[in-house]
């Protein structure tokens, strides 16, 4: 059992005090400038000092998303997290206020420069998924609920971006983007799973063997949409969802694209799903019964609906894998705060060197996993490999991270005012959604296949054993 007492610390158990001529901070002062130039000793903070690795603008977009979540989300992270299940298309006040917030701060129009959004001009030297994984990170390390609600908005835009369609954009980007510009929310979502196909369709070989549950049917000037898609997040709020369709009659060689507007006549959100974690953003079921759009409404062109589904995937699971480190960055800082405040034996635990182990493995694996989103972010053409890497490593360090965190917070851990269980509970989450871990991790041999089948067919360098 731990107590909680304030004990004044002179120096922890197995490293000599701070300002002993031992310690590594006060031997370094005394090297030759030209040495501390190359080898710094300084104790900052341990997410922050990676930021000047990065270009001014993008160290901006990390400052500015980092004040957001602390100014807006801190403050109704729990309580939004316990707030009783709402109706679809009710998200609570506080979960409002914050959306309002993030369209007046020009966090919901980021993805498209000013004057049509809101990210810097600078930016469009930077890759186009950088911003988006910091963002996503700051968000993801102060609150996971909250930050799906702001970055599925994200998702519902990228297809009518990466569409290629300029009318498109003109037609339902931009009205929602000034709209947010006004300080009014108009949110975006994206629609792929379907309740008999998830991400076992997201593969070429689940594909071919699905039969279609959401089919578009040819009418005179467009299509007209029938079936279901669930899991869909924000799919309740969005004044538009990208839904992704088969044409009649044929396979998933035929998904579509289209764009589908809130208030179509036959379009209907059925439920809101009671879920273990991100409570504040909402998993819709949304039902299609004989949907009228317009040609217009189809999006990258007919039976590209799957190329256009893995071009989105490829970039946004980078975002995701930040979402990974965000949440393991929350779950590092509470079980180091947690062992800097609670004493066992009359010693704080953080005394204790096997519990410094421990979080000095935490800090190391989610610096390792930020490592590895922001090589795979900067990269200018997302490469399938890397995205789905690191979605799954990263996301699967995130729950390491928070076993960890729950093990040195024993039954602290199970408080929900000690947020790590808030924490545990969002991050299983990023293990499921965006292609199960599983699927990613086969989407990495699928990458590799032509190259795997050439190793194969080429005569072997040695004895076979
Ligand atoms: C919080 C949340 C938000 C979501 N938001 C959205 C959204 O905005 N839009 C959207 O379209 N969807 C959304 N989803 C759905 C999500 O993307 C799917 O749930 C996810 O891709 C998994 O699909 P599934 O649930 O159908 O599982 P399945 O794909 O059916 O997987 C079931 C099991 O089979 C395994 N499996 C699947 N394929 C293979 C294979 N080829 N080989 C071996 N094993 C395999 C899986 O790993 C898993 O263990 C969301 C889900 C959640 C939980």
């Amino acid at each position: 059992m731990t107590e909680r007492r304030r004990v004044p610390p002179t120096h922890l158990s197995g490293h000599a005090p701070p300002g002993s001529a031992l310690s590594p901070r006060t031997a370094f002062a005394r090297l030759p400038r030209l040495v501390r130039a190359l080898v710094e000793y300084a104790p900052l903070d341990a997410w922050e000092q990676d930021t000047v690795t990065l270009s001014p603008a993008l160290q901006r977009v990390r400052r500015t998303a980092r004040a957001f979540a602390e100014r807006h989300l801190a403050p109704v992270a729990l309580s939004v997290d316990v707030r009783p299940h709402g109706p679809p298309g009710e998200p609570g006040a506080e979960a409002m206020e914050v959306l309002r917030a993030a369209a007046r701060e020009g966090l919901l129009d980021d993805l498209l420069p000013r004057p049509f959004g809101s990210a810097a001009p600078r930016l469009l030297a930077e890759p186009l998924y950088f911003p988006a994984a910091l963002k996503t990170e700051e968000l993801a390390a102060v609150d996971g609920g909250l930050m799906l609600l702001l970055s599925a908005h994200a998702l519902g835009v990228a297809p009518l971006l990466l569409a290629g369609d300029l009318g498109a954009l003109r037609r339902f980007v931009l009205p929602a983007f000034r709209a947010c510009a006004r300080g009014e929310p108009q949110l975006l979502a994206f629609a792929i799973t379907e309740p008999a196909a998830g991400s076992d369709v997201e593969d070429g070989h689940g594909a071919a063997t699905a039969r279609p549950g959401t089919t578009a049917t040819r009418a005179p000037g467009g299509w007209r949409l029938s079936g279901r898609k669930c899991f869909i997040s924000g799919g309740d709020l969005a004044v538009g969802v990208v839904v992704f369709a088969a044409l009649a009659g044929e396979d998933m060689r035929s998904w579509t694209a289209f764009y589908v507007p809130k208030g179509a006549v036959g379009f209907r959100v059925t439920r809101t799903e009671k879920k273990l974690g991100m409570r504040a953003s909402s998993a819709a079921e949304l039902e299609f019964d004989d949907v009228f759009v317009s040609d217009e409404h189809v999006l990258g062109g007919l039976r590209n609906g799957w190329a256009l589904n893995r071009a989105v995937l490829n970039m946004s699971r980078i975002p995701v894998a930040a979402m990974g480190v965000g949440f393991a960055r929350a779950a590092t800082d509470a079980a180091i705060e947690f062992c800097c405040r609670t004493t066992l034996g009359g010693r704080a635990l953080v005394d204790y060197q096997d519990v410094q182990l421990e979080l000095a493995g935490m800090l190391a694996d989610t610096a390792a996993a930020r490592a590895m989103v922001w090589a795979a972010a900067s990269r200018r053409q997302a490469l399938q490999r890397e995205a789905s890497a690191a979605k799954f490593h990263c996301t699967d360090t995130a729950l390491s991270v928070c076993t960890r965190a729950m093990d040195l917070l024993g039954n602290h851990a199970l408080l929900h005012h000690e947020r790590v269980e808030k924490i545990y509970r969002d991050a299983r989450l990023t293990q499921i959604f965006e292609g199960t871990n599983e699927l990613n991790r086969l989407s990495v041999i699928e990458d590799l296949q032509e190259q795997l089948l050439a190793t194969m067919r080429a005569p072997s360098k040695g004895p076979t054993p």
